[in-house]
């Protein structure tokens, strides 16, 4: 497995017009924002991946940064904000044609007031006669300056080494993860802080508006003895109208890491029932094989919610998983943390399972014998041999005598009976029908190299 580090944010900030999208742009070294000479005409906030001397970082060109006097004009600052306010860099991009402007004062204020570090880079200096000009903006009162030409590409180079050299290194594992575990969930039901909590340390940014994580970040963190990667998403289940460009990204990001994750943990709020966001998350966890455990967060709120009517309440709008484990916690205050994680092991665990075939063949005799199960078209189905073919997450390939006639309630029936008798908790298990062979002949059709050595 790859080494998968978590990004760190860099962020482009400046009044209009100076040559952000151009240097965003320049940076990269490909064509993908939009750049255009008319003041604020890049309209979104652009993100975009750069690997530089072993180092890799996220690129965000934040769009103008302006005096706010509309709606729209505030709006736009706040996105801004939104994109900085996570940055562990932020380049102050200015004008050496045009020289300082007093709406560079107010930028330098604005990511002083922020905390950020900063390095000035001073664009447009397409000749040496320019170097001078480029001087006075040592009064915007930062240490480090550049001058660069986007447009040319000059000083580039050294702008993007001084960049890397302030950046935090790559985390690289010692011994390969024991898992990949996911944490998904709407804004603000506590992803971050979670991950902040077993982190160890404030690695992702944790605001208490929806949607200020800035991406799908991964981590390692050890839990008992063992390495783990946390896949932290900022999954932002939205409206489709409302999607901006860059909740896309984050949609992506949750899909993206739940495909990469062992497990995922769904969280969930005190005083929030579960949504139809959260059962599609679960779904499509379990219909990719995941393991899922569900968290149930800020149970330090006071006030009393029915556990009964709350399990009831995920029953309702997930009647098919009532096998994930529920696990009531705080992330904020830790209590129940590592119920939480020994959850999060067992229903690994329980997803690397493999199933003896004597066994297994048991199980599914005693399961026909209970309940005979009927075939769509009134005939009998009869399970005449089984064996598990697949782990993580298990599969199961059962030969039969009419493969095409197990009706849903069948297949739910003999799920429900292998969990009872097996366990499997939190982990989707699935049925693969084949055609009995004839009689006397069961082993020829099980290939050696897709029976598992259990
Ligand atoms: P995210 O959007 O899912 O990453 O959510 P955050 O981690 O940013 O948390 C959103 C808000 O909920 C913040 O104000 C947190 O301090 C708060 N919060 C998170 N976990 C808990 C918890 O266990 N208990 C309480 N009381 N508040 C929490």
């Amino acid at each position: 497995m790859e080494n998968i580090p978590s990004l760190p944010l860099v962020a482009i900030v400046g009044r209009p017009n100076v040559g952000k999208s151009q240097l965003f742009n320049r940076l990269l070294g490909k064509r993908v924002a939009l750049v255009d000479s008319e003041a604020g005409t890049t309209r979104d906030r652009i993100y975009g991946e750069i690997g530089w001397e072993g180092t890799r970082f996220q690129l965000v060109d934040t769009g103008g940064l302006i005096a706010a006097s509309t709606a729209l004009e505030k709006g736009m600052m706040k996105q801004l904000s939104a994109a900085v306010q996570p940055a562990d860099l932020c380049l102050l991009a200015v004008d050496a044609l045009s020289g300082l402007h007093p709406a560079d004062f107010e930028a330098a204020d604005y990511l002083r007031r922020l905390g950020k570090e900063v390095l000035v880079v001073v664009n447009k200096v397409d000749n040496e006669n320019l170097l001078v000009a480029a001087a006075e903006f040592s009064r915007l009162g930062f240490k480090k300056m550049f001058s660069v030409s986007a447009l040319h590409g000059l000083g580039i180079g050294e702008l993007l080494e001084t960049i890397v050299s302030r950046l935090p290194k790559l985390e690289v594992l010692s011994s390969p993860p024991r898992a990949v575990i996911a944490v998904v969930g709407r804004p603000n039901v506590g992803k971050s802080t979670l991950a902040n909590r077993l982190l160890g340390e404030e690695r992702v940014l944790v605001d208490s508006e929806p949607g200020t994580t800035r991406d799908a970040v991964t981590a390692a963190f050890t839990w008992s003895g063992r390495p783990y990667l946390l896949i932290d998403t900022a999954g932002a289940v939205r409206k489709p109208s409302s999607r901006s460009a860059v909740e896309r990204y984050s949609l992506n990001r949750t899909h993206g890491g739940i495909a990469r994750a062992d497990l995922v943990l769904l969280l969930l709020e005190k005083f929030h029932p579960p949504t139809r966001a959260d059962a599609a998350i679960i779904h499509q966890a379990l219909e990719l094989g995941k393991g899922c455990v569900i968290g149930v967060n800020k149970w330090d709120l006071p006030g009393d919610v029915s556990l009964r009517q709350y399990r009831q309440q995920l029953r309702d709008l997930l009647p098919y998983a009532g096998f994930l484990p529920l696990v009531l916690f705080s992330a904020l205050t830790g209590k129940d943390l590592d119920r939480l994680l020994q959850t999060c092991e067992y229903v690994i665990a329980q997803r690397e399972r493999k199933i003896q075939t004597p066994v297994l063949n048991k199980v599914l005799q005693v399961a026909q014998k209970q309940t005979p199960i009927s075939a769509k078209d009134g005939k009998r189905l009869k399970i005449l041999y089984a064996v598990q073919t697949g782990a993580s997450p298990p599969v199961f390939r059962l030969f039969v005598n009419h493969p095409r006639l197990l009706p849903a309630a069948g297949r739910g029936y003999l799920t429900n009976q292998l969990r009872r008798a097996l366990g499997f908790e939190g982990v989707p298990i699935k049925l693969d029908l084949r055609p009995a062979p004839p009689a006397g002949n069961k082993q020829s059709v099980v290939k050696a190299t897709e029976v598992p050595r259990i």
